[in-house]
């Protein structure tokens, strides 16, 4: 018989990396999670190689004191969430503590930080996992983390990477989805040097004009309704514009994108009497709830939520969007029983 033994924290973070970091892609949405909860208003993304030679995130936002560093690597350590109360009505897109011990468990990575009132930048390096002692810097306020040859390590996770195009193409779609939640927020993405997108502050309709294109906005049925604590904003396709596939279907919850079956359910509904059944309805939906309301600590990457009510919240989003596809909405509220 083996006896058992605790496992090394190394190891640790490289067994949640697997869950947390699946490809670039889930590295770089860890990244800009934090440079938002951050309240970064500006933030430039570069990538090498599909991001899988490299990842660079750049914000403006909050930084990171010298001393907490080490700490920002660390698995279970975050500044997010101190209980089980602030845990249940988490307002952050992280707080799980472990994007970036995962993250730089499976890379070479450099995190790089200024707190708006510190004279300099710090900077600590994490090769391996293993940390380096915490060195001055330059750098502005804010903060940069840049992660290099991603699987360096693991070369049998490394094998389950696709090519550099496949890769680049779910990175550019995480900063699109992103973006598009944060109109307010200024971003840049570049690619092997090239800018591929340079977004200003913007508004709503605009970021989704720019990320969705022109056809969807000229198809795109405004939507703005609010019932007892529940809101729901953004534009919906008329079905003219239905797709053969759902890439053009974003849905947010409280800023966070996300894949809901009740939600999901909801807005083919709304569209059944209006829409082909092989079609796809497009739409860019924010729906908002007082943060208690829904569980997001439910997978490790939170792609997936759990509402507390979800009946009250499927007939909401059904009305909703059912009463824009009708054309009857702008402003009013559904007659929906709460
Ligand atoms: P979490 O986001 O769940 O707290 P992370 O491992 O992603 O965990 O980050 C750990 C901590 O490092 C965060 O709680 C935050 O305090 C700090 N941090 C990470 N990235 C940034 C950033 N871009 N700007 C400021 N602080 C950051
Ligand atoms: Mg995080």
């Amino acid at each position: 018989m083996k006896r058992i033994q605790k496992l090394p924290d190394h190891l640790v973070n490289q067994i949640a990396a697997g869950e947390v970091v699946e490809r670039p892609a889930s590295a770089l949405k860890e990244m800009l999670e934090n440079s938002l909860d951050a309240a970064a208003s500006k933030i430039t993304v570069d990538l090498a190689q599909g991001g899988i030679k490299l990842i660079r995130v750049t914000d403006n936002g909050n930084g990171i004191a010298a001393d907490d560093l080490p700490l920002a690597l660390d698995r279970h350590a975050t500044s997010k969430i101190a209980s089980l109360d602030d845990l249940e009505s988490v307002s952050t897109l992280g707080f799980r503590g472990e994007g970036l011990a995962s993250v730089a468990s499976v890379s070479r990575l450099t995190l790089t930080s200024r707190p708006h009132d510190a004279e300099h930048a710090h900077q600590i390096i994490a090769i391996d996992g293993t940390l380096h002692p915490v060195e001055p810097a330059a750098h502005p306020a804010g903060t940069s983390v840049e992660v290099v040859d991603l699987y360096f390590n693991t070369p049998a996770r490394r094998k389950f990477l696709k090519s550099d195009n496949t890769e680049y193409a779910h990175c550019a779609a995480t900063f699109e989805r992103i973006a598009l939640a944060h109109p307010q927020v200024e971003f840049t993405l570049r690619h092997n040097g090239k800018v591929v997108w340079r977004l200003p502050q913007q508004t709503v309709a605009e970021r989704v004009g720019a990320l969705l294109g022109k056809d969807f906005v000229e198809a795109a049925l405004p939507l703005d309704t609010q019932a007892a604590g529940l809101g729901l904003t953004g534009f919906v396709a008329s079905p003219t514009y239905s797709k053969a596939s759902r890439d053009a279907q974003y849905f947010f919850v409280n800023g966070r994108f996300v894949r809901d079956k009740t939600a999901q359910h909801a807005l083919r509904q709304a569209y059944r009497d209006v829409l082909h059944h092989e079609r796809h309805p497009a739409y860019a939906l924010f729906f908002t709830l007082d943060p208690a309301g829904v569980d997001v600590n439910v997978h490790p990457t939170k792609i997936e939520v759990r509402f507390r009510e979800s009946q009250a919240i499927h007939q909401f989003l059904f009305h909703s969007v059912h009463r824009a596809l009708a054309g009857t909405t702008a402003g009013a509220s559904p007659a929906v029983q709460l």
